[in-house]
């Protein structure tokens, strides 16, 4: 396990980011579920069409069915029968006759093309055709959204509902996934107590764990909430032993640095092969990663901003490839800044920026203020981050800076 304390300097967010990946081995273990049940799971199985969308030409308007070559020698066709959606015209249509259709409903075998009916006039059985039609007009042709054999969903991808409504509209009625992951939260802390408790002098109330939980409820894990454990040595190691046998991932928060009272090192030291970095990113300097004897571990700063960028940059991606989910890339946008943004150089800056139009409808980003690391509220507001490279000094008013969007786990 590669310790970056050891080496000088900090270790580039990319490289901490591809490290942490490189060592994530994907879960395989599968299971079949009800498409009503398998919401947000990740599809193991590619998904391929059984059948034609629509599965027959069928009718795209309330009007009249007819073959285009009927209209050459005479605008009036004699009505002869009805297609409603699900009861089909059973009967042929020859040259000269037409028939009453509704949307959805399948063409007649005889019929190219539809009239909607405000373009004819009607006189008994007689229709007459008011307009110059096309072939083929308003007729929706089979297959036309999806064909037979066509590949619809690709192994890896996580159900959304509409994927949920296609995979119906196929006629596939359940689907084979990857099981879903148990994630263990620990918050370490003295100082911590849980809403609702008082706190004394020198206590916070503790929010990690609560911010961390949301965002895994958003990957579609199962959590399994350890609470508060003190600083102490041996409190800290049972709780991690105790995680480590029933989940697949364990994130902590606090105890990373270097304090009187940071207990984790010396804990997994014991424990596995946990690497401590010394990423060079703003916020969330210090991480800890590695493998615990059955789990992945996850060390986060105990800063509330720290702890919530690093885990939405770093462990939402590493536990996305244990869910042997795609990793999609995050939507980035080069905008102007509208004020100056204080930035030192030396590591990759994530500052917590609003992204709006300006009055002549231009994009630009703004800065939502104290960037400090424990400052929860900078990130209420915003609705992106602003990433500064980390050999970018201060950025004045005016300069084009790349912006991530936020995405689902902060929104
Ligand atoms: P640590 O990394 O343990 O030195 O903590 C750094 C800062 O984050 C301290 O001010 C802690 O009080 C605060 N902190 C640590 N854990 C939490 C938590 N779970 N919720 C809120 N603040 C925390
Ligand atoms: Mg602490």
């Amino acid at each position: 396990m590669s310790d970056c304390c050891s080496a000088p300097g900090l270790l580039p967010f990319e490289q901490a980011l591809s490290n942490m990946l490189d060592q994530v081995s994907p879960v395989t273990e599968t299971l079949c579920l009800p498409i009503t049940d398998a919401l947000n799971y990740v599809l193991s199985e590619n998904i391929t069409s059984p059948l034609n969308v629509p599965p027959h030409d069928n009718s795209a308007m309330d009007g009249y069915a007819f073959s285009l070559a009927s209209l050459n020698s005479n605008k009036t066709l004699s009505l002869i029968g009805r297609s409603m959606a699900g009861a089909p015209f059973q009967g042929e249509c020859k040259l000269g006759e037409c028939i009453r259709i509704m949307t959805g409903a399948k063409m007649p075998n005889c019929c190219d093309s539809v009239e909607m009916q405000e373009n004819v006039a009607v006189d008994g059985d007689d229709i007459t055709f008011l307009k110059e039609k096309a072939l083929g007009s308003h007729v929706r042709k089979a297959g036309e959204d999806i064909q037979q054999g066509q590949k619809v969903l690709t192994q890896g991808h996580k159900l959304t509902p509409v994927d949920i409504g296609v995979l119906a509209s196929l006629g596939i009625a359940s689907v084979q996934v990857y099981r879903k992951l148990t994630v263990a939260l620990i918050a370490t802390g003295d100082e911590l107590k849980m809403p609702g408790q008082a706190l004394l002098s020198g206590d916070i109330y503790e929010s990690n764990s609560f911010v961390l939980a949301a965002m895994l409820e958003k990957l579609h894990v199962e959590v399994i909430d350890f609470g508060i454990i003190e600083d102490d040595f041996e409190a800290i190691k049972s709780a991690f032993i105790s995680a480590d046998k029933q989940a697949d991932a364990v994130i902590s928060s606090g105890g990373v640095s270097v304090g009187d009272a940071d207990y984790t090192k010396t804990v997994l030291d014991d424990l596995g092969e946990i690497g401590f970095w010394k990423i060079a990113m703003k916020p969330g300097k210090p991480f800890a990663f590695g493998k615990l004897k059955n789990s992945l571990f996850f060390g986060l700063p105990g800063n509330p901003v720290s702890a919530l960028v690093t885990a939405h940059q770093l462990v939402i991606p590493a536990l996305l490839k244990l869910q042997s989910a795609e990793i999609k890339q995050a939507v980035m946008l080069k905008v102007k800044t509208s004020v100056d943004l204080r930035k030192s150089k030396g590591r990759m800056d994530f500052q917590r920026g609003i992204l709006d139009r300006n009055q002549s409808g231009e994009l630009e980003v703004c800065s939502t203020g104290s960037q400090g690391s424990g400052v929860l509220t900078s990130i209420v507001t915003a609705n992106c981050y602003i990433v500064l490279p980390a050999e970018q000094g201060h950025v004045s008013i005016g300069e084009y800076v790349n912006v991530q969007l936020f995405d689902k786990y902060l929104q």
